[in-house]
């Protein structure tokens, strides 16, 4: 439920309606806008039934969310999230893109991609040292080592650490040296992990499951969500459909589609979609046109050599070339067509009034 409170409600009556729902045992999320103020409700709306909350001080409209993620949707939090990494914003107009290797393998790889594609105009520095593989005798990622080289990188060159968590044991670790926790697409159901590290208070990139939908996708959010974290940046690295061209089916239309959903930043990843290096570049350029607010891309000055995703990773020459690219771009704004589209639809085809 959501409770949309009158222009310019006084924060006195803010308060008293917000106590008197806590007093009815429901949690109260607040949304300050410009000018208007949304108090989500968490909890079964049943238990609500017959509650006079038209009536409480300062409300203006009551509305029932069908959602049943509260915490992620935009109906809860109309405005924009903007996300602050260490300086580094990303939604809400902000566009960061992340780059650096799929796995960390070496000091000398790793201070050599970071000034690349910090050079290039990438805003933080990905690198996995925990790795899940299909095959338990791959690479398995470099552990504490591979985050103690994140750090010294992040010491050299300013750069805001993108990393993965793949287990619980692990949190304490990740999150000494995380700026961002990665959760990749096999936890996206992990609850148990979800729910832990939405209690740690650091920003989070969760990635959509290998054939998650757009709602369980935001269900995952939401359980980030409900451990206290707001900073959930959702990230699109495509599924796996009947469509076996590429590594994984990239869909960019579900970025505008979940910009309407939901007030968190959406950001793609071309580089677990394509597979291929060949095809990293343009559904990149394709998912930052649609509006997306970043991208995580694995970049890697020697392909061949690299312990995992070699074959799409983009050299660093042709990061930069992406960026460049995309810094020309005039993304679309899905959230300013929406506000002409209701007009549009009210007014008749050739009406000039
Ligand atoms: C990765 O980012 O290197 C990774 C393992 O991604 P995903 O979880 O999307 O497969
Ligand atoms: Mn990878």
């Amino acid at each position: 439920m959501i409770l949309v409170m009158k222009n310019g409600a006084t924060t006195e009556e803010i308060e008293t309606t917000s106590k008197r729902i806590r007093e009815w045992g429901h949690e109260v999320t607040l949304a300050k806008g410009e000018f208007q103020t949304v108090m989500g409700i968490i909890g079964d709306k049943q238990d609500l039934a017959g509650k006079p909350l038209h009536t409480l001080p300062g409300v203006d409209k009551v509305l029932e969310v069908s959602a049943p993620y509260k915490k992620a949707s935009r109906a809860f939090h109309p405005d924009d999230t903007v996300i602050d990494v260490n300086g580094v914003k990303i939604g809400g107009g902000y566009r960061s893109v992340i780059a650096g290797p799929c796995s960390v393998d070496s000091y000398d790889n790793l201070i050599l991609i970071a000034k690349a594609v910090k050079n290039a105009g990438a805003t933080m520095l990905r690198g996995g040292a925990f790795k899940p593989r299909t095959s338990p005798y791959s690479f398995q990622g470099k552990g504490h080592e591979g985050l103690e080289m994140l750090a010294e990188v992040r010491r050299e060159t300013g750069l805001p650490i993108v990393t993965e968590l793949m287990s619980e044991k692990d949190i304490d670790l990740v999150y000494q040296y995380a700026d961002v926790i990665q959760i990749g697409a096999r936890n996206m159901q992990n609850f148990a992990l979800l729910k832990e590290i939405g209690k740690l208070g650091k920003p989070v990139i969760l990635k959509n499951g290998i054939a998650s939908t757009v709602q369980e996708h935001l269900m995952s959010v939401e359980y980030v969500m409900s451990g206290g974290l707001n900073d959930v940046i959702i990230a699109l690295r495509g599924t796996r459909s009947y469509e076996t061209a590429m590594r994984n089916s990239l869909d960019v239309g579900i970025v505008p589609y979940m910009q309407k959903l939901t007030h968190l930043p959406i950001i793609i990843d071309p580089s677990h979609s394509a597979g291929k290096r060949e095809f990293v570049s343009s559904l990149a350029y394709a998912g930052m046109a649609i509006g997306a607010d970043g991208a995580i891309i694995e970049v890697h000055p020697c392909p061949s050599c690299a312990l995992s995703d070699g074959d799409q990773a983009l050299l660093p020459e042709d990061f930069a070339y992406l960026m460049d690219k995309i810094s020309k771009l005039q993304p679309w704004n899905q959230r300013d067509w929406s506000k002409n589209f209701g007009k549009m639809q009210n007014s008749k085809f050739g009406d000039t009034k």
